[in-house]
């Protein structure tokens, strides 16, 4: 089998790559909703593509790995590996599960970073309020994950919050670029925060936060600290994380040292080498790799393994990856070792990804968990009379 052609289309503002080989099996991969820009990216590898054989799939990957990077740069390269094992599935018949080395599970557990909605002011009562609405979604998560401190507009909504440069001056782009050192107002603001979310889930409904970045190394502790008796789940990318191009392990090691609470990081990281440092150095104690950011669904499994053999658990970043993408971690969480918690639930954005993808169970989350499908490949598939409408013009030819 040889790939004869690749192409990307953006779809809602996913870029979605097609890998179209010369047997009339097509893959897909699909990049996260924040990265439309990305399409140039992707059809940079057609050449590198063309003529190669898409089942062999890491040989094809040592041909374009190098030329990845941390996030948003490692996208192109993971959603192209993605596509080359839905190729893989459907040529042995076998869901990408079975290749990956067989499921260990039969459900996968999801937590909810994405079924939120925008808050307007960050006091206790409202993030009471939206731990209620999380709790009563149908979906039944058993986790959820909410954004507070640097994570959220709290860091400019609430007066006095910390000691840094303005709120929002460095943002240009999509991420979180605010730091500086925490008054005591501000840190009291979010623990009083935390506590009324514990209030309302008890002890039924497992938390986590995305924190950051933005927390110097001493707040960091203080805050996991304060909240030890509260049993989170985890405290994510409290001092490096989204789109921070290095990782620190050194001095998330001193944090997780000294504290009970449970520290996370990992969804910007590309490649399983730069996550040696955290992982040797028990830096953390979950780490969250993303598929679509990582380098792919092998990649991803390479670090869960070497991390089990740390003691380091996994929640898988997914937030954004939308239905492609969520097929593809059904996939591989399928099949990781012991250490795997649940990942980031990707909603369809806009809701329309729902009519346009086929294969995906209905409902899709019950108690909290998936239903690991057996269809080949990554098991769902794009209708093209059904995507076309939503095709721009300069994409009309996708499925052609
Ligand atoms: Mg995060």
């Amino acid at each position: 089998m040889k790939i004869v052609d690749v192409k990307c289309a953006v779809i809602g503002k996913n870029p979605v790559v097609r890998i179209v080989t010369d047997e009339g099996i097509s893959g897909y991969g699909e990049v996260e909703q924040y990265k439309p820009f990305l399409k140039p990216n992707i059809l940079y590898f057609r050449e590198a593509l063309i003529g190669q054989d898409p089942t062999d799939v890491e040989r094809v990957m040592l041909r374009i790995r190098p030329r990845g990077g941390f996030k948003p740069w490692g996208s192109a390269v993971s959603v192209i590996e993605m596509a080359l094992w839905d190729i893989a599935g459907k040529a042995a018949g076998l869901p990408v599960y079975k290749l990956l080395g067989g499921k260990v599970r039969d459900q996968v557990r999801v937590y909810n970073g994405a079924l939120r909605v925008p808050m307007q002011s960050f006091d206790p009562a409202d993030y009471a309020e939206e731990a209620a609405r999380m709790k009563a979604l149908p979906e039944g998560f058993t986790i959820v994950k909410q954004g507070i401190a640097f994570h959220s507009p709290m860091k400019e909504a609430v007066p006095g919050f910390y000691y840094g440069d303005p709120p929002g001056q460095h943002k240009v782009f999509h991420g979180f670029a605010d730091t500086g050192t925490l008054t005591e107002r501000g840190l009291k603001h979010i623990v009083a925060c935390v506590e009324a979310m514990k209030e309302v889930l008890g002890d039924d409904v497992g938390l986590a936060l995305d924190c950051g970045p933005g927390f110097t190394a001493r707040d960091a502790l203080r805050f996991a600290r304060a909240v030890e008796p509260l049993n989170l789940m985890w405290l994510e990318d409290m001092i490096t994380g989204d789109y921070t191009q290095y990782v620190n392990a050194d001095v998330y090691r001193d944090v997780t040292q000294a504290t009970t609470t449970p520290i996370h990081t990992g969804e910007q990281i590309y490649l399983r080498q730069n996550f040696k440092g955290l992982i040797e150095g028990h830096a953390v104690n979950v780490i969250g790799p993303d598929p679509c950011d990582v380098g792919g669904i092998a990649e991803l499994k390479w670090v869960a393994e070497y991390a089990n053999l740390h003691g380091i658990m996994m929640a898988p970043h997914g937030t954004g990856d939308g239905l492609l993408g969520l097929a593809a971690l059904v996939q591989v969480c399928a099949t990781l070792p012991q250490n795997f918690i649940a990942f980031e639930y990707p909603a369809g954005n806009p809701t329309w990804w729902y009519d346009i993808v086929d294969g995906l169970p209905d409902p899709i989350v019950k108690n909290g968990m998936i239903d690991v499908w057996d269809r080949p490949g990554m098991g769902v598939e794009l209708n093209p009379e059904r995507t076309k409408p939503y095709l721009s013009e300069d994409d009309a030819d996708f499925f052609d």
